[in-house]
């Protein structure tokens, strides 16, 4: 029985075993599992023959993160998690023990006080001798930026074992980090941090102020703005450092309240688009009207000061928006690395872990989508609510009470 489940497995897995050689084999011995403890001597036979048929009816997957992949009952218990998952309306009250404290924002990199000066006065850096963020060398800043001028590895370093040797290769190409030279050509691009150099290309702004609500003879208006929001930015490389060119908000709920384009300001050129991580193209891009304070004017509508903002290392995301917020749930801090600050978890691989689906999987030239991405944010918020996971430290400590 359990070689008759395999071979139905086998087929039905036909496309992703290449990538997942022994998926076919550990589901059966699975499956058969379950059928075991949910029958008896005389039921058995006919429980699995009921199984392969139903093994039949389901769609071929295309990727090991597929909802037809998995044994009948871990199907089922994806189903109900999905279910209770899309169900969870987030409230302030939920989300009020996860907000960072001031301590953890300024760990973090968050921005807390406002940079000196009026702040804008220079925009983009076009003339300036800047340091490449991709290959580390001096590189004037000009807005017709030649485009293959840097080599570099436009991915990440890992570590691997080979042969019982400890590597550190790129997850670009798998090349070693001891080789030289790169695997694309683009453009050198440059990248800040100090808040007082990104407050000089484009001042900062706390969020606004709520509005009094209380009702008045004169005027029937309310603050419009959301108690819970999740956001999320695609930026690119401009004469100007990483700018922000896309802004996507949704509510509470998951449904998307806001997304736009964000035009540059005057005098920023984009260098390079990089539609490999945002997603936006020279095409789409080219739609962009509103420029970020225009964008600034229109987030009023859903944030202000009281709204608790839900990002992946959002951070960053405030940085290119130049909003100092302070009411932050961070997934990038609640889902923590292992090897501790500063590293964070991609939200990629959390999502996969946690809610058993996959996001940026388009690759190549489809890139991430902001919208896409700020709902797996809360999405993953949703699932920290249901399954509230003991915080390491916490654990910690009880052990060494001796609990
Ligand atoms: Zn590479
Ligand atoms: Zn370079």
């Amino acid at each position: 029985m359990v070689k008759n489940l395999y071979d139905h497995f086998i087929v039905l897995y036909e496309t992703i075993l290449p990538t997942n050689p022994n998926l076919a084999s550990e589901h059966a011995l699975r499956q058969e599992d379950e059928v075991y403890n949910k029958s008896n001597k005389l039921t058995y036979r006919n429980a699995v023959i009921s199984s392969i048929a139903r093994l039949k009816r389901r769609p071929k997957p295309d990727s090991a993160s597929h909802p037809s992949v998995g044994t009948e009952g871990e199907l089922v218990a994806r189903e109900e998690s999905r279910k209770s998952l899309d169900s969870l309306r987030i409230t302030r009250d939920h989300l009020l023990p996860l907000l960072l404290s001031m301590d953890d924002m300024r760990n973090w990199g968050y921005i807390i006080d406002m940079p000196d000066g009026p702040g804008g006065s220079n925009p983009n850096l076009e003339g300036y001798t800047m340091k490449c963020e991709r290959c580390s060398q001096p590189y004037m800043v000009r807005s017709t930026a030649l485009a293959d001028e840097c080599l570099y590895h436009y991915g990440k370093q890992f570590s691997q074992k080979v042969n019982g040797e400890k590597l550190r290769l790129y997850t670009c190409c798998s090349r070693p980090t001891s080789e030289e030279g790169g695997c694309v050509r683009g453009p050198h691009v440059f990248y800040e941090t100090d808040p007082q150099a990104l407050h000089l290309r484009h001042a900062f702004s706390f969020s606004r102020q709520p509005v009094n609500n209380e009702p008045s003879a004169s005027s029937t208006f309310a603050d419009t703005a959301l108690e819970v929001a999740a956001i999320d930015c695609e930026m690119v490389y401009t004469t100007g450092g990483m700018r922000c060119a896309r802004v996507s908000v949704v509510d509470g709920t998951g449904s998307e309240v806001f997304d736009e384009l964000v035009r540059m300001d005057d005098g920023v050129e984009i260098v390079d688009y990089i539609t490999r991580f945002s997603g936006v193209t020279p095409e789409n891009h080219a739609k962009a009207v509103l420029p970020l304070t225009s964008i600034r004017e229109s987030l009023d509508s859903y944030i202000n000061s009281d709204t608790i903002l839900i990002g992946h290392a959002l951070d960053n995301d405030l940085k290119t928006l130049r909003m100092i917020h302070s009411r932050c749930v961070d997934t990038a801090i609640l889902f923590p690395h292992r090897a501790g600050p500063p590293y964070r978890r991609a939200l990629k691989d959390l999502v996969k872990e946690h809610l058993g689906t996959l996001i940026q999987a388009g690759g190549g030239s489809v890139g991430h989508s902001s919208v896409e991405d700020s709902i797996a944010t809360l999405d993953l918020v949703r699932w920290y609510i249901l399954n509230k996971p003991v915080p390491k430290r916490v654990m910690r400590q009880a052990n060494a009470d001796g609990k």
